[in-house]
């Protein structure tokens, strides 16, 4: 659609056969003529029959703006009400909504905007000025457009039932491309982004800007990218939100946990293949409050199980014992106490399942999850929390498992799991310095101490700076001398929350073979 760049647009006029109301339309268009606007259809001029629609519709072709006349009158008419409806959804089947502005014009106070229209932004002729009336019909720039669908989209204060009905007006099953993009845009200035099969919630985002207004996130998301077959659900802006305001918004909460649930809906059509999924955390210490944006996924998780057992064939001790057979732990207590709680082994190098409610888990993290609610859903959380309990202490995590990374080179030879070890030799050996060590899928790291998670090996240059970045107070970074972490220093206070450190937490989604 191409746009006019200077000068004034064509516009259509739409009023209903209502002498007063055309008498006051001829009068406008007249005036606006005048002022230069001389590609104006109104259907005053047009004669009444049944090709009636069909006529407006040839017109709508040509113009980018429909100025809807609304008198009291005609606010209540219903043959003019079916008019406008028509007309709307007209534009949404012909992909026109973001490059058509609709205006609806009310010409006396009071007047009732319809139902269809209040999601755009009219003018009153009693109350706004002319000069603005006029602003409107001038030229807009398709960023402008997108803009301005968005804050209408952010800005609906509508019934939850209302909001349903615009949403399925507003986008019709043959939605085009251009209007999945600006539904993205809306999403995107909600904190919601998705590309390449992962999903990115930022929760700072979402919780203010929810706090404020209602969201047709479930709405959006589920038309345009319910099938995307998301494999990775990605939290960030962790560390600011308060969890408590974006539960309290019941509303976006629970279109986030609905939405979380259709992913692994989605991802288990094939009834035979059951979810598990990898979970990581970059820039962030595993106790820290951030891991509460965990919970809407683990709440969505919960829904979709709906009480029934994970996977049942591990509902025996025995069972589940037998499947730690080949556990890279040795140690027979680790062994027995996982059994214990209800895990069994995935045979994917330490990640564990609990067969009741599928939460996934590495035994080195287990001491580091300090927050219940990850048990929350679980038939089986007392004994869960009781045992987590006993092996919290690193000293005794580190006896259990006969290995501790203080160690340079217990943490060095981690890295020989890494892809093309040889190649980034001098990389991985900076990061065991450091203090991470690797936790054998893709990037991922822990440092030993901390239990700072870092997930970019190949991006971070400098290991000892990120590590001092996002958790300064280590003690692993007693090692620094005092120049290195007065510039590290320096550093943090410009970069921090800058993208090249985004903190996060995230889940990959998996299925069992
Ligand atoms: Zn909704
Ligand atoms: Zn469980
Ligand atoms: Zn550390």
């Amino acid at each position: 659609m191409a746009f006019h760049n200077t000068g004034t647009m064509s516009a259509l006029f739409l009023t209903c056969p209502d002498t007063k109301d055309m008498d006051w339309t001829r009068e406008f268009v007249h005036s606006l003529r005048q002022d230069g606007f001389n590609n104006i259809y109104s259907t005053t001029d047009l004669k009444l029959g049944v090709i009636y629609f069909e006529e407006i519709k040839d017109i709508i072709k040509k113009v980018h703006k429909i100025l809807i006349v609304i008198s009291k009158t005609s606010s209540r008419t219903l043959r003019y009400l079916h008019t406008i409806d028509c007309i709307i959804t007209h534009l949404c089947d012909e992909g026109r909504m973001s490059t058509c502005g609709v205006i609806p014009l009310l010409i006396e106070k009071d007047v009732k905007v319809p139902f269809v229209l209040e999601c755009f932004h009219s003018f009153n002729h009693q109350t706004d000025p002319i000069s603005k009336i006029k602003k409107s019909l001038s030229v807009i720039t398709e960023g402008q457009a997108a803009f301005e669908y968005s804050k209408a989209v952010i800005n609906l204060s509508l019934h939850e039932s209302q909001l349903r009905r615009l949403n399925k007006l507003a986008l019709s099953a043959n939605t085009t491309d251009r209007i999945k993009e600006l539904a993205n845009d809306a999403m995107q200035q909600w904190g919601i982004a998705i590309n390449d099969k992962c999903l990115t919630v930022d929760m700072n985002t979402l919780q203010n800007i929810s706090a404020y207004h209602r969201l047709c996130l479930r709405d959006l998301f589920n038309h345009f990218h319910a099938d995307d077959g998301i494999r990775i659900i990605r939290a960030t802006g962790v560390i600011k939100f308060s969890f408590q305001a974006l539960f309290e918004n019941g509303q976006v909460y629970n279109d986030l946990i609905a939405i979380y649930r259709g992913i692994f809906t989605v991802l288990t059509k094939d009834k035979r293949y059951r979810y598990w999924y990898r979970y990581r955390r970059n820039g962030l210490i595993a106790a820290d409050g951030s891991e509460l944006a965990y919970k809407p996924i683990n709440d969505g998780i919960a829904l979709f199980n709906d009480g029934k057992p994970h996977s049942s064939e591990f509902n025996t001790y025995e069972s589940r014992l037998h499947s730690l057979k080949n556990f890279p732990i040795q140690s027979q207590i680790v062994r027995e106490l996982i059994a214990e709680c209800g895990f069994f082994s995935l045979n994917s190098l330490d990640f564990i399942q609990c067969f009741h409610c599928g939460i996934c888990l590495r035994t080195w993290n287990i001491n580091s999850t300090q927050h219940s609610f990850y048990f929350e859903n679980c038939a089986l959380r007392k004994k869960k929390l009781e045992v987590s309990e006993r092996i919290r202490s690193k000293e005794i995590r580190d006896q259990l498992m006969g290995v501790s990374f203080d160690s340079i080179f217990a943490r060095m030879f981690t890295y020989k799991l890494f892809p093309n070890f040889n190649e980034y030799n001098e990389q991985l050996m900076k990061f065991a310095q450091a203090g991470f060590y690797y936790l054998g899928t893709q990037e991922d790291t822990l440092c030993y101490s901390c239990c700072l998670g870092l997930t970019k090996i190949k991006e971070y240059q400098n290991p000892w700076e990120v590590h001092y970045m996002f958790s300064p107070n280590c003690k692993h970074l007693k090692e620094l001398d005092e120049d290195t972490i007065k510039q590290f220093e320096e550093r943090r206070q410009t970069c921090y929350n800058s993208s090249e450190f985004v903190q996060y937490l995230e889940i990959e989604l998996m299925l069992h073979k």
